[in-house]
């Protein structure tokens, strides 16, 4: 019964270093296999958030936005692969659609997917989904379901 309840939480961010401080927490909780979604318009904070956690997983190298390639792949120092994928301008995800299968399906893979409504039918539903709001210039609003009590 305790399995239906949702664990929802709402984080207030004040600028884009605390951004990249909630990513690099959730990063340092993860140990592969998981998948996260995040949501939120051009601008709101989500390659950012996921050059924190990239810092929390144990990748020395910068994350770049992948929206030009779509898709980018770093290694951890612990043996772990994060995908990060950027599904903006793609009308179709092609043969994207069976790459980003065979990361979700990697047990040593963190994926991690920006506008991801165009792979929705792949996304498990026990992703961790994380939704980021513009409420001022540098203010966000984070809102996170799926990652447990980590946060
Ligand atoms: P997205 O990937 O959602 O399109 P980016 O992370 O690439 O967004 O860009 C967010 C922009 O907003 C950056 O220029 C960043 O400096 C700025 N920014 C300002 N405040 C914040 C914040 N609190 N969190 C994240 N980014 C912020
Ligand atoms: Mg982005």
């Amino acid at each position: 019964m305790l399995g239906d309840i949702m664990y929802q939480m709402q984080l207030e961010v004040k600028n884009q270093e605390q951004t990249k401080s909630v990513g690099q927490k959730l990063g340092s909780t993860l140990s592969g296999g998981e998948v996260i979604e995040l949501i939120g318009d051009v601008g709101a904070g989500k390659t950012t958030f996921v050059k924190g956690l990239a810092v929390g997983l144990g990748i020395d190298e910068d994350v770049q936005s992948p929206s030009f390639t779509i898709s980018r792949v770093y290694d951890t120092r612990g043996g772990l692969t994060l995908a990060h994928y950027d599904f903006y301008r793609l009308s179709d995800a092609g043969i994207m659609r069976d790459e980003l299968s065979e990361a979700i399906s990697d047990p040593t893979t963190v994926t991690v997917i920006e506008w991801a409504d165009i792979v929705e039918g792949v996304l498990p539903a026990d992703r961790i989904t994380i939704k980021f709001e513009a409420t001022s210039e540098d203010e966000r609003t984070l809102t996170i379901n799926g990652a447990g009590g980590v946060l």
